[in-house]
């Protein structure tokens, strides 16, 4: 199929000026600033089109921005629009990990399937095209309920292959397990996970599973991505041996800390510390601002704590900093439409970044940061890549953060996914309920 797209706004490479832009055979075979007597009388404007934009035409963006697909580097698909099976009276993180894990053993491996695609396929129609999403992996309630949940997971990124990639990343706990959940996380490689991950800051002894996990991953040559020091606590530290593990087994670059709330509220002095020594093991950062702000700071009685990361004393520092979801709709978040764009605007909030540049480095936060994070090979939009980006109803940065542009439009690998049009925007989205556990 050929895509042909005039007066396309590149925001991401110059707003000041409006490009032509032609895929074919699921490439960008050219990306070029337009000619000012650029011919549209042969063109349909966009905004004339019914449902996907499948077209032999050229199609007239009229100045609406093209970015690449979004990359949401921290989701929890599996466990996403649960909320109706499994609720949270309490609103805590404890009581949403405990009455998850009640209720896991229940769920069949078609219901978790299904979950993980159709919110995959959500992400999607709002211009994801990337998702690396943690696995939970309750290994202490027997073998066949942890990989219930691992083979519901290859299934679908097979499943929604071309159309949105899926990296998974497994949720290890050896500290009860001990061997037998090494040997069953390095069973999980095998079977064709991407990499491995954990929340070492729950277990009593974080430092000897921070260990492992570097120890088995390096064998395999996987990256590593982990929950850090999702707590109030400016006590809690994780991040401090992750970083010492990554220097000590090069992996900058492969190594991510998410969440780090315990950051926030630690003096000044003290998290600065702590962030040069991420910058010098190049340890990358993806804050999760809508859950963060939701669960955190619940014991406060004032002032109360907001749980967002230093996200500017990161960046400032150099250390690439990623915005991602976490949860959908489950007892850990109440909300979320699996929407970047969405997301950057918490961020922007949470952060305090409203500024013409910051709002691009939102923007990049949630494309090239964390694509690079994700390693992901042949991501953007330049001859020659793969031709996967969303058009949004804005024609400038700002006006994108205004309005989050409910209209979308979508392409995956040269091919139109998903046409999410005002009009059918909450048609689109799936039906929410609501339970709460029984007392
Ligand atoms: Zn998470």
């Amino acid at each position: 199929m050929e895509i042909q797209l005039i007066n396309a706004s590149l925001p991401l490479e110059d707003e000041s000026r409006l490009y032509a832009m032609h895929a074919q055979g699921g490439r960008w075979t050219s990306v070029a600033v337009q000619d000012e007597d650029v011919c549209t009388a042969n063109a349909v404007r966009l905004s004339d089109i019914e449902g996907l934009p499948e077209t032999g035409r050229p199609i007239d963006l009229e100045g609406r921005m093209v970015l690449p697909g979004f990359v949401d580097a921290h989701m929890h698909l599996d466990k996403a629009t649960s909320i109706a099976a499994v609720g949270n009276r309490s609103g805590t993180l404890r009581e949403a990990i405990d009455n998850y894990g009640a209720k896991v053993a229940g769920f069949t491996k078609a219901e978790i399937k299904q979950r993980i695609v159709s919110t995959a396929l959500m992400a999607l129609s709002r211009g994801t095209t990337h998702i690396r999403t943690h696995l939970d992996f309750h290994l202490n309630q027997g073998r066949e309920i942890a990989f219930r949940t691992m083979e519901a997971a290859l299934e679908a990124r097979e499943e929604l292959k071309g159309r949105i990639s899926l990296q998974l990343i497994p949720m290890c706990s050896f500290e009860r397990m001990g061997a037998a959940g090494v040997e069953a996380a390095e069973e999980l490689l095998k079977l064709g996970m991407d990499g491995l991950g954990g929340a070492p800051h729950l277990g009593s002894d974080p430092k000897t599973e921070i260990s492992r996990i570097f120890a088995l991953a390096s064998r395999y040559g996987v990256p590593v991505d982990f929950h850090a020091d999702e707590s109030d606590d400016p006590a809690r530290r994780t991040v401090v041996p992750i970083a010492h593990r990554t220097i000590e087994y090069e992996y900058g670059g492969r190594a991510t800390a998410g969440h780090l709330c315990s950051l926030a509220s630690m003096p000044p002095g003290e998290a600065g510390e702590i962030i040069g020594l991420m910058a010098e093991a190049r340890l990358a950062a993806v804050t999760l601002p809508a859950v963060n702000l939701y669960l955190q700071g619940r014991e406060d009685c004032g002032p109360i704590r907001r749980g967002v990361t230093r996200v500017k004393e990161l960046l400032a520092a150099g250390v690439p900093v990623a915005v991602a979801s976490d949860n959908i709709q489950d007892p850990f978040h109440p909300f979320g439409r699996a929407d970047l764009v969405q997301i950057a605007t918490i961020a922007s909030y949470a952060a305090h970044m409203g500024g013409a540049d910051e709002l691009r480095a939102l923007l990049r936060m949630i494309t090239e940061v964390p694509a690079a994070i994700m390693q992901l090979e042949d991501y953007g939009i330049r001859e020659g890549l793969p031709a996967s980006f969303v058009i949004v109803d804005a024609r400038s940065v700002q006006r994108l953060f205004i309005e989050e542009s409910p209209s979308r439009w979508v392409v995956s690998n040269g091919r139109w996914v998903s046409a999410a049009v005002r009009r059918e925007w909450s048609a689109a989205a799936p039906a929410v309920g609501s339970a709460e556990m029984p007392r």
